[in-house]
């Protein structure tokens, strides 16, 4: 029999964690302050008691052995201390012999308060990937939506860890500054992907849980939403400022009118071409229903 995991809800993991077994390590988000963000509203941050997480890692090493990749939730599980990470990771470690990569969301101020020595031996433990929300590199409207973070803090932060070997899977949000920004927000947006260079990128589409007007009283100044089109525009500026020498790119989430895949740089020219074609004639570009975002 499977053995039970008592998850608490919501729980989140990044689509490519589908196949991963997944241990909450923390509950909630540590900074849950984002505008746009409504994944940990529900729940007081805390971190889960140690022991109850290797109890549960014990109870799954008794059913299998044959694990190999664990993702540690929740919002940013990363927050850990170094010494608690790294007492997880070599339990699942001696639990898990064939366990190839750990994961975790991120925040860069997670990444920035370890040191480079202690992010090298994480990395060395097995922590293989981080998921970073940078959602923009516009230091004007970072603000705006109480990221807490800047250009500055994303770029050292995910190159610190990138030297520690530590893979990066980076999202931007698309629509995120509404039409006042959209323009900066591409731009600037792209400027930080291409001065991190990460492994993983993906786009998302801001969207509104809880309504227009709650979204508009937690932005910080002028918020008007962009169309669909514009919202295309938006991502062929994007993509049209992005210099990538090798990253995966999807902007296939449930989010996403458009859905986009490729190599970058290597696909640049065809995902612009079909986003012009979409422009031109969006009445034919095959765009995923509202009904069929699932939000
Ligand atoms: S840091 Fe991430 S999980 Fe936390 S509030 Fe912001 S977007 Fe949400």
């Amino acid at each position: 029999m499977i053995p039970y995991l008592s998850y608490d809800e919501p729980l989140f993991r990044p689509p490519s964690e589908a196949y991963s077994l997944i241990f909450q390590v923390t509950l909630g988000c540590s900074w849950n302050r984002c505008a746009f963000c409504e994944m940990y509203t529900s729940k007081k941050f805390s971190v889960k008691k140690e022991t109850d997480v290797f109890k549960e890692i014990e109870a799954f090493r008794e059913y299998s052995s044959d694990i190999r990749k664990v993702f540690l939730a929740d919002g940013n599980a990363f927050v850990l201390s170094f010494e608690r990470l790294s007492r997880i990771l070599d339990k699942l470690h001696e639990s898990f012999p064939k366990l190839n990569r750990v994961s975790a969301y991120a925040l860069p101020k997670d990444i920035l308060s370890k040191s480079d020595k202690e992010l090298k031996t994480l990395s060395d433990k097995g922590l293989k990937l981080l998921y970073v929300g940078i959602e923009s590199g516009d230091d004007e409207l970072l603000p705006r939506i109480h990221k807490g973070e800047t250009f500055e803090s994303s770029f050292e932060a995910l190159i610190k860890a990138r030297k520690a070997g530590i893979k990066l899977s980076v999202m931007i949000l698309n629509g995120l500054g509404g039409k006042k920004y959209s323009e900066q927000h591409a731009i600037n947006s792209a400027k930080v992907v291409n001065a991190i260079q990460p492994e993983y990128l993906s786009t998302l589409v801001l969207s509104f849980p809880y309504g227009m007007d709650h979204f508009k009283k937690r932005f910080e100044g002028e918020f008007k939403e962009l169309s669909k089109t514009e919202l295309i525009l938006e991502m062929g500026n994007f993509i049209n400022h992005l210099q990538l020498e090798s990253t995966i790119f999807r902007s296939d989430h449930a989010s996403n009118y458009l859905i986009l895949k490729g190599i970058l740089n290597r696909d640049k020219g065809e995902l612009l071409r079909r986003i012009s074609q979409v422009l031109q004639d969006p009445s034919h570009a095959n765009l995923r229903p509202e009904w069929m975002r699932g939000l």
